[in-house]
């Protein structure tokens, strides 16, 4: 398959991430792209490449101007700084309410991330971006029928970012980016396979109907991002009926997935695209260290190969999956189904 690297990803290194009042090491690092590839190198029939650059313009399709200048704006500020100015902002209070005069610096930290996982560097507007362009190359490319199926590697990953709130490693949504580009030529449906809720394209999606939304997920009563990923989440107005979560409970294993991921096939069929978006994450793998699901390696070709019935032309983005021993295998294993 042809596989779209953010060659920019290495730009963006926490130094890690705030976990019940301690700085403990991040799960979301460089070597996840890089071990991915390398797996792939080995099984073979892949291709690598860099995408071209894409505007900062380009990413305001799904995301906020403020946002994203923000971004842009925190990293240079953080390059530029010397001395004892900290080379990473982690936001320390989050919005309890709306106030228009919240415009500081602190409150805007809290104002554009959910989270404390999700730091900001010198080098992030820039991976980011990098991000962006691949899942924006890789969009193009199915959208100009170059081609049927495309893998974008990328790190950090996108899936849980809003329209203007980073969290949960992520900072620009690639499956939402590719999944507007591809608006503009037919119906597009997103299948999120990772272990965690897909928040971010729910988010930007949950008001149109043309775009539909898919997660199957671990239930977030228990598992990140808590706040959305129930079942009664559906949409609104012309999007009524055009999210769809499946969440299952802590201990997944395959009998219990199987069923689940047939049930959003068929919500993706009844809705008729003309294009899939997979946000695939290798986070529901058993030994996954945040998933907590019990999905084997074994599974991965079969999870994949009944996706692939659907018979659409198909964007693939890499979201989470953190236990760098298996991941790799994960991804090989999944794009052989999508290729049988
Ligand atoms: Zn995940």
């Amino acid at each position: 398959m042809r596989v779209i690297l953010n060659t920019k990803h290495d730009a963006h290194i926490p130094p890690g991430e705030f976990e019940n009042g301690e700085i403990i090491p991040c799960y979301e690092r460089p070597e996840r792209l890089t071990t991915i590839r390398t797996a792939l190198e080995v099984a073979g029939g892949h291709t690598f490449e860099e995408p071209p650059a894409c505007s900062e313009e380009a990413v305001l399709t799904v995301h906020n101007p403020g946002y994203v200048a923000y971004l842009r704006e925190t990293a240079a500020e953080i390059r530029r700084s010397r001395g004892s100015t900290p080379k990473v902002q982690w936001p320390t209070v989050f919005p309890y309410g709306v106030n228009p005069r919240a415009t500081g610096n602190r409150a805007l930290r809290g104002h554009y991330c959910f989270d404390t996982y999700t730091p900001i560097l010198g080098g992030t507007f820039a991976a980011a971006l990098g991000g962006a362009s691949a899942a924006l190359h890789a969009a193009e490319l199915v959208a100009s029928g170059a081609e049927r199926q495309v893998y974008v590697l990328t790190r950090p990953p996108g899936h849980h970012a809003e329209r203007e709130r980073c969290g949960g490693y992520c900072y620009f949504n690639h499956a939402a980016l590719v999944a507007e580009r591809l608006a503009k030529l037919g119906r597009v449906a997103i299948l999120d396979i990772d272990v965690h809720h897909g928040n971010g394209a729910q988010h930007i999606f949950y008001e149109r109907g043309d775009v539909l939304t898919v997660s199957v997920h671990g239930d977030p009563a228990g598992l990140y991002p808590f706040f959305s990923g129930y079942a009664d989440e559906t949409g609104t107005g012309a999007g009524l009926g055009a999210n769809v979560n499946v969440p299952l409970p802590p201990g997944t294993g395959v009998k219990e997935y199987r069923p689940a991921l047939a049930e959003s096939l068929d919500a993706v069929r009844k809705f008729v695209p003309t294009f899939l978006v997979l946000a695939f994450g290798a986070d529901a793998h058993e030994l996954d260290p945040l998933g907590g699901f019990k999905l084997p390696l074994g599974y991965y070709r079969e999870m994949t190969a009944v996706v692939r019935e659907l018979g659409l032309p198909t964007v693939v983005t890499q979201e989470g999956g953190y236990n760098l021993d298996v991941i790799g295998n994960c991804v090989v294993e999944a794009l052989k189904g999508l290729e049988l």
